[in-house]
């Protein structure tokens, strides 16, 4: 799935204490608004910044902003990217093992940074024989290889 973020730089300190520890909400798609640390507003949402989705998001991401912040004036978005989401059935991580001695974490959800990071220290104690698969929070599955390209097409032009 793709996931776009698009920021601004210059909505000095207005928003600041409604976004200071940053938030995901819930509409339709799973969006999200954080301030970084040098005070840039970053505004994400599912869609992808090719073609007309480039249009669709930015003008998206202005619309939710002055929703989110009436109180916020003049402002542009001076830098978007965005990426692709590894989206998984369960809307968990999978733990498969490839070979033997091949072991693979993936399909964070758009949610990987923290948890790949936990799950990465895992695998390595679980390599080193400090736990047992047990102990990797995650079941074993096999891998299924499912047809999505509709789907994924969709999502990246906009579904708003
Ligand atoms: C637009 C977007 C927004 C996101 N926002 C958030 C968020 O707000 N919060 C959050 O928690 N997560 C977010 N994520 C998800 C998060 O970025 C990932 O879950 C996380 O980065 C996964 O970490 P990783 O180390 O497993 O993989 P990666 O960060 O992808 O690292 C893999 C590394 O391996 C390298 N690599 C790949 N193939 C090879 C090769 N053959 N040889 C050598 N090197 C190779 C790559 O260059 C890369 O540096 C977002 C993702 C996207 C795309």
């Amino acid at each position: 799935m793709a996931f776009c973020k698009l920021q601004n730089r210059c909505c000095g300190d207005r928003p600041r204490t409604a976004t200071a520890r940053g938030y995901g909400y819930k509409r339709t798609a799973l969006s999200s608004v954080r301030l970084d640390h040098s005070g840039r507003l970053i505004v994400g949402s599912i869609g992808a910044l090719r073609g007309s989705g480039a249009k669709i998001h930015t003008a998206w991401a202005k619309r939710a902003i002055r929703k989110l912040f009436p109180q916020i004036g003049d402002f542009d978005l001076d830098y978007a990217w965005h990426g692709s989401i590894g989206m998984t059935d369960t809307h968990l991580p999978k733990f498969h093992r490839l070979e033997p001695q091949v072991l693979s974490i993936s399909g964070y959800n758009g949610r990987g940074i923290a948890a790949g990071t936990v799950f990465g220290y895992l695998l390595a104690q679980l390599i080193m024989g400090e736990i047992s698969e047990g102990g990797m929070l995650l079941p074993v599955t096999t891998i299924r290889v499912r047809r999505r390209c509709l789907k994924v097409h969709f999502v990246c032009t906009g579904i708003y």
